[in-house]
């Protein structure tokens, strides 16, 4: 930012919790909004990943921490939440980027346990991150959530029923929690990203035919980058956004306008 010019995307002073944030995706929303100002924490199941973004991030002047939790456990959601109110007097704004999609197979050959997996990390970690969260940020009045959901929760993708029924999920979930909380100061919103180059789409990405299909069925054909992503996090955790809630910003190269 350049100095002296106030911005209504400055979040200096606030404590941004970003789940999944080791890599991918959630990696650059980190580092975005600490490029912005913000004291990130950084979570997801595996510490030494956490320790190595950290440090990344840190060598750019940025302030992180790395706390390790699972999404899709109670108990360490509800340890992150109190360890990050300990350190650090609570999170102004939490951005649910966990997410996974360890299958791609028809649905008549998906595994209950396969559905079940699916819809426990990207789903009910949601729910449970946003309750754990959001308690802390209604007693404060005042808050921002920012949900990742897909362009596989806006329309139906093949072979991937438990990720988009998640995903899916995942936009109600945020419109409904949007609605309860508006009236107490917490702003819920969503951005649904198209393809975008990380471990989760390195098979499709790097697949001779399926590859190329999603590039031609992009509009500006191309994967996206996961710094693209980014952008629209740091407008709805800020304050430029605060007449917004329970929305949705497509991030896709075009893909749901076609
Ligand atoms: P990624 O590179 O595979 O990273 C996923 C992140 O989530 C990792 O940091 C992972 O860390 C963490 N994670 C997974 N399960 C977790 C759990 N149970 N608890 C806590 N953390 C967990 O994926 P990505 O592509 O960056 O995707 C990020 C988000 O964007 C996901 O919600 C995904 O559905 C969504 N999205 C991605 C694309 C895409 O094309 N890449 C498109 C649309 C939407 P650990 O493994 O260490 O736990």
């Amino acid at each position: 930012m350049t100095a002296g010019i106030p911005s209504m995307f400055d979040l200096s002073g606030r404590v941004c919790v970003v789940t999944g944030g080791g890599r991918g995706i959630g990696k650059a929303i980190a580092a975005a909004l600490a490029a912005h100002g913000a004291t990130v924490v950084i979570t997801g199941r595996t510490q030494a990943t956490l320790d190595a973004a950290a440090a990344e991030m840190a060598g750019s002047g940025a302030t992180v921490d790395a706390i390790a939790a699972d999404v899709a456990n109670e108990d360490d959601v509800a340890r992150l939440a109190r360890i990050v109110e300990e350190r650090h007097g609570g999170a102004q704004v939490l951005v649910n980027n966990a997410g996974i999609n360890a299958i791609y197979k028809k649905a008549e050959d998906t595994t209950l346990s396969e559905w079940n997996e699916i819809i426990a990390t990207n789903l009910t970690g949601v729910f449970l991150t946003c309750r754990a969260f959001g308690r802390s940020m209604l007693e404060a009045g005042s808050g921002s959530i920012v949900t990742i959901s897909s362009i596989g929760g806006r329309v139906g993708l093949a072979k991937t029923a438990p990720y988009c029924a998640s995903k899916g999920g995942v936009e109600l979930l945020t419109r409904s929690l949007a609605i309860d909380w508006a009236p107490r100061g917490v702003r819920v919103n969503t951005v649904a990203p198209a393809y975008v180059e990380t471990d989760l789409t390195a098979g499709l990405a790097s697949h001779p035919v399926l590859g190329e299909r999603i590039v031609q069925r992009t509009p500006m054909h191309r994967f996206g980058q996961p710094d693209e992503i980014a952008g629209a996090v740091v407008f709805l955790a800020s304050d430029a956004s605060l007449y917004v809630t329970g929305q949705t910003i497509g991030v896709d190269g075009g893909w749901t306008a076609a």
